[in-house]
């Protein structure tokens, strides 16, 4: 599932189309018509957490999107003549799994097999802010309300970390570095773990998650992490390396920073890996 860097990322690639008109087609649904966006272009896009929003001029509505599993968003240059009107005279094949398409004069926006596609009005946005959490990536997300967030509940913190209710956009590979980084013990409770500690993890989110939005990959190794970070510092663009990680994926294998074997278990509904010898319960 894409974790949300990758979704800010898509957000990024979606405002390379804002203020060209398009042809709006796609499947109508009772939730999704893309008839009501036809000719209309691009005003901004967004991401909070792992949810893709676009809104669009000359509307109210702006379209939502979760990707699941195997949604996908692509943005490309295209070459076709276009019409009077300025728009694309003809289409290119429909993709299998086409949930919607934006054909300006230059680009092809396709949204395909998302968990969630439809319109929402400005209160449904709103809702839809207000029920995720803060996410490291967004300007507006406030450190301290995540942090009391995650040091109010008793339930474990590699649960939390995943509750898009509490903080948004971590997945499971950033639940897992992020931890192991900490050195905390995945069964912490979160209310047991130090607030300087939490303080400490939201900052590591945001500085490792928005280089993986950089990068367009997610990168954790501190290795890797000190290079993509020069690299980008420096505007250049951070090569696909072989992924290396502390501990996701890892299982049986021995922890970089002190040894001990790697453990994985099912903690909610994903796996967790996570080094017994340097990661501490706080209880
Ligand atoms: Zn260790």
């Amino acid at each position: 599932m894409a974790e949300g860097h990758a979704v800010h990322g898509m957000a990024g690639r979606v405002r390379r189309l804002v203020g060209q008109p398009g042809r709006s087609s796609g499947p109508v649904s009772d939730v999704f018509d893309p008839g009501l966006l036809d000719g209309l272009a691009v005003a901004d896009a967004e991401a909070h957490g792992k949810h893709l929003l676009v809104h669009l001029d000359g509307t109210s509505r702006s379209g939502h999107f979760h990707l699941g599993m195997h949604g996908r968003v692509s943005v490309r240059h295209h070459r076709r003549a276009l019409g009077a009107d300025g728009l694309p005279r003809s289409h290119p094949p429909v993709p299998d799994g086409l949930a919607w398409r934006l054909l300006t004069g230059s680009f092809l926006l396709e949204v395909t097999r998302p968990t969630i596609c439809e319109l929402l009005d400005p209160e449904g946005v709103a809702r839809l802010h207000a029920r995720l959490g803060p996410d490291p990536l967004r300007e507006d997300a406030d450190p301290e309300t995540a942090v009391a967030r995650l040091h109010r509940s008793r339930r474990p913190i590699g649960l939390l970390l995943l509750d898009q209710s509490v903080v948004s956009g971590i997945g499971n590979v950033y639940r897992a570095e992020l931890l192991w980084r900490a050195r905390i013990d995945p069964h912490s409770p979160g209310n047991a773990v130090p607030v300087e500690a939490l303080r400490a993890l939201w900052q590591d989110a945001i500085d490792l998650m928005g280089i993986g939005l950089g990068a367009g990959w997610i990168v954790t190794h501190p290795d890797q992490f000190r290079s993509a970070r020069d690299l980008l510092v420096r505007g250049e663009v951070v090569p696909r390396w072989p992924k290396r990680y502390a501990v996701y994926l890892r299982r049986g294998r021995p922890c970089p920073r002190c040894g001990l074997t790697v453990v994985v278990e099912r903690m909610g509904l994903q796996t967790a890996y996570w080094c017994p010898g340097c990661q501490v319960l706080h209880a």
